[in-house]
C-alpha cells in the first residue's frame, strides 16, 4: 500500500496555557474524502490550521508526502501543494471574484496553467462564472464559500483543506456546494474536510474522524461511522 498523502501524529497545538489540541492523528490517502468531525469547540479548525501551517504544533509531527512540515509557515506550505478554504473564507471583499481567484494562483511556479486553472473553477462552480466580475463583498454567504474553495483550487493543491463549508449557509446552497466536492473527489481530488454536519459528511466522505476536546475519538469508514450510535453519542455529549 502506499503511503498516505497526510499524516498526522499525536499533534498538539496550544494557544498561550490553553490547549487547542491535544492528541489527534489521522491519515488521508491520495485521491480520498476524508471527513473530521467534531462539535464546538472539539478542535476541527486548529487540526486544518496545523496542516496549514497557520496555527503552530506544540507537539506531533504533520507529515505531507513523507515530509515533516510541522513548524514550517504557510506560505512554504502551500507551495508545496495544501490549500485551505478557511472558515469565514478571507476574501478580499473590494476585488472581483476573478482578482480573488488570480490570488489564489500566487503559489503556482508555472503561471501557464493558470486559465486552465480559472476554467475548472468556474466549471466546478458555475455561479462563479456568472458573476466572475463582481466584488467579492457583495456576493451572499454561499457564493462567497464557493469562491474560498475556488480560491484554494487555483493553486492546483493536491491536497484540498475544507473548514466547514457549509456553515450558515442556507439548505439548497450546500447541496450544490457538495455535489462539487463529489465531483472534485471523482476527478481524483483528495480532500480533508472539517464538519458539523455530520449525516452531510459522512455521505460525501470515504473515511472519518471524530473529534472531542481535542482528541481523535472515533475513527473509521464513512458509511459505517453513519450507522454508529457513538457518533451521535459523542455529538450530544451523553456520556
Ligand atoms: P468550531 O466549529 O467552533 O470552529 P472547532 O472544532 O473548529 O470548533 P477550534 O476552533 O479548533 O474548534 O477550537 C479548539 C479549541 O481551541 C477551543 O477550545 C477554542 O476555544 C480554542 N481556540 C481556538 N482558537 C483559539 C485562539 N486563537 N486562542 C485561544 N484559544 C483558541
Amino acid at each position: 500500500m502506499s503511503p498516505p498523502l497526510l499524516k498526522i501524529s499525536h499533534l498538539e497545538v496550544r494557544y498561550g496555557d490553553l490547549i487547542g489540541v491535544a492528541d489527534v492523528s489521522l491519515e488521508v490517502p491520495k485521491g480520498a474524502v476524508v471527513a473530521l468531525l467534531g462539535s464546538n469547540g472539539a478542535g476541527k479548525t486548529t487540526v486544518l490550521n496545523a496542516v496549514a501551517g497557520i496555527a503552530t504544533a506544540s507537539g506531533g509531527t504533520v507529515e505531507f508526502k513523507g515530509e515533516n512540515i510541522a513548524g514550517q509557515p504557510a506560505y512554504a506550505i502551500v507551495r508545496k501543494g495544501l490549500a485551505l478554504s478557511p472558515e469565514g473564507w478571507r476574501l478580499f471583499a473590494q476585488q472581483s471574484v476573478e482578482n480573488n481567484l488570480l490570488l489564489g494562483a500566487t503559489p503556482l511556479a508555472d503561471r501557464a496553467r493558470i486559465p486552465r486553472l480559472l476554467d475548472r473553477a468556474y466549471t466546478v462552480f458555475p455561479r462563479l462564472a456568472e458573476r466572475r466580475l463582481q466584488r467579492a463583498g457583495t456576493m451572499s454567504g454561499g457564493e462567497r464559500q464557493m469562491l474560498a474553495v475556488a480560491r484554494a483550487l487555483m493553486s492546483e493543491p493536491e491536497l484540498l483543506l475544507l473548514d466547514e463549508p457549509s456553515l450558515g449557509l442556507a439548505p439548497a446552497i450546500v447541496d450544490v456546494m457538495y455535489d462539487s466536492f463529489s465531483a472534485l473527489h471523482k476527478d481524483g481530488q483528495t480532500i480533508l474536510l472539517a464538519e458539523q454536519s455530520v449525516d452531510l459528511a459522512l455521505e460525501t466522505a470515504d473515511y472519518a474522524y471524530v473529534l472531542q476536546v481535542g482528541r481523535t475519538v472515533l475513527k473509521g469508514p464513512a458509511k459505517e461511522m453513519l450507522d454508529n450510535p457513538d457518533v451521535q453519542r459523542i455529538y450530544l455529549g451523553v456520556e
